[in-house]
């Protein structure tokens, strides 16, 4: 068992901390610890550090620094951005639908069915196409003045599509109607700005792009109104009470500066990479087919595909007695027999959908991980097609 190599293809699911990242947090731990409120010495270095981060953070994604809410993590700001909204939204205009797209994390999805089942409000879903895209002149069907909020997914964990963010927020701003996007996943890939891309609300979190897990932030523009949901002290301009953690906050932003500047060189890797894999994967096994966008248009780092006849968990168990860690889906899927909803969604057949495989590589994949690699799919499916 030790003996065996470990190859991780699943960057999609979490990244290793940066050791610059590291190294910037650690006097956060120990020299800098002190609360961010307090008045002192102490909380003055460590205020300092957090609204410096909140200035770079806002330099690099294009908003204002102050429209920056740090939280702990993705899931923490999906639900931040659609509760808060939807609460004062209701409470401001009696407005109660929520607008998803089928093909939302479960941060979103799970947070919209909440809001129906337990708040008051009326979840729609804006269809996709077959590549798990929003269709535009659905959207501009669905959207009117009983529609709280709209939210939909930047660049997506399971399938690698791109929304066009900026076309569906000048649609949502043209009604007046509040829209996020999260770009949790996007966040390591794309060089998304916050005012460009039209947008009202932002998630992004730490440990999707070689940052800290737990920690996260939802930017909101200045102009949309939110209700706290978590209260107690001012913190985050009184938005999401609670005291900020300094060396997390330090690291993520750190994270993302890097992030930004080698996204470019980083992109061209992993374009080749996946290319080559792709192009000798369909060569060299029958009965597959890529999910989501073509190559060009996805995350340039992901690769998801369907495998006639495999059961796709265990295809990620042999994978993994093989030393190559990857994902059927979302992380959070790990032993449920379901089929991905995302891939329902976009017309896959069940009995395919099951057969899904999520192949992500990142800044330490190479060349001959992934030649390894194919051999080693190449056999897992044979085991799996029981030949
Ligand atoms: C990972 C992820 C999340 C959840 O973020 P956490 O920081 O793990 O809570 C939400 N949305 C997308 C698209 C993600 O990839």
């Amino acid at each position: 068992m030790n003996e065996l190599k470990q190859t991780y293809l699943d960057y999609a699911a979490s990244t290793p901390v940066d050791e610059v990242v590291i190294d910037a947090m650690m006097p956060y731990f120990r020299e800098d610890f002190g609360n961010s409120s307090s008045i002192h010495y102490f909380g003055q270095r460590a205020d300092a550090a957090i609204e410096k981060s909140r200035m770079n953070l806002a330099d690099l994604v294009g908003c204002e620094a102050d429209e920056i809410i740090f939280t702990s993590g993705g899931t923490e700001s999906d639900n931040l951005a659609l509760r808060a909204t939807a609460y004062a939204e209701k409470k401001k205009r009696n407005a109660k639908v929520v607008l998803i797209s089928p093909v939302e994390h479960h941060a979103v999805a799970k947070t919209a069915e909440d809001l129906e089942k337990n708040f008051g409000f009326t979840v729609k879903i804006i269809p996709v196409d077959t590549k798990g895209k929003v269709d535009l002149p659905k959207l501009v069907k669905l959207i009117n003045q009983d529609v709280a909020i709209v939210s939909v997914i930047y660049g997506n964990n399971e399938i690698g599509t791109i929304n066009p963010v900026r076309e569906i927020g000048a649609i949502c701003h043209e009604y007046g109607i509040p829209f996020h996007s999260d770009a949790v996943q996007a966040g390591g890939y794309l060089p998304i700005h916050f005012q460009m891309d039209n947008l009202d609300m932002l998630s992004l979190g730490g440990h999707k792009f070689y940052g800290p897990k737990g920690v996260g932030a939802l930017i909101v523009k200045k102009s949309h109104k939110i209700r706290a949901i978590q209260t107690g002290g001012a913190h985050e301009f009184g938005l999401r009470a609670g005291t900020q953690n300094t060396p997390y906050i330090v690291g993520m932003v750190k994270a993302y500066e890097i992030t930004r500047s080698k996204m470019d060189f980083f992109n061209k890797k992993y374009k080749m990479q996946i290319e080559w894999l792709f192009d000798s994967l369909t060569k060299t096994i029958k009965g597959c087919r890529l999910t989501g966008d073509e190559l060009s248009n996805r995350l340039p780092n992901h690769l998801s595909m369907v495998f006639d006849d495999v059961d796709g968990n265990q295809l990620i168990t042999v994978l993994s007695q093989k030393g190559f860690a990857c994902s059927s889906g979302s992380a959070c899927k790990t032993g449920s027999p379901k089929a991905s909803g995302v891939l329902l969604a976009i017309g896959i057949p069940e009995r395919l959908a099951l057969g899904s495989l999520r192949i992500t590589v990142g800044r330490q994949t190479t060349d001959e991980d992934l030649e390894a690699f194919l051999i080693a799919l190449q056999d897992s499916v044979m085991i799996c097609r029981g030949k």
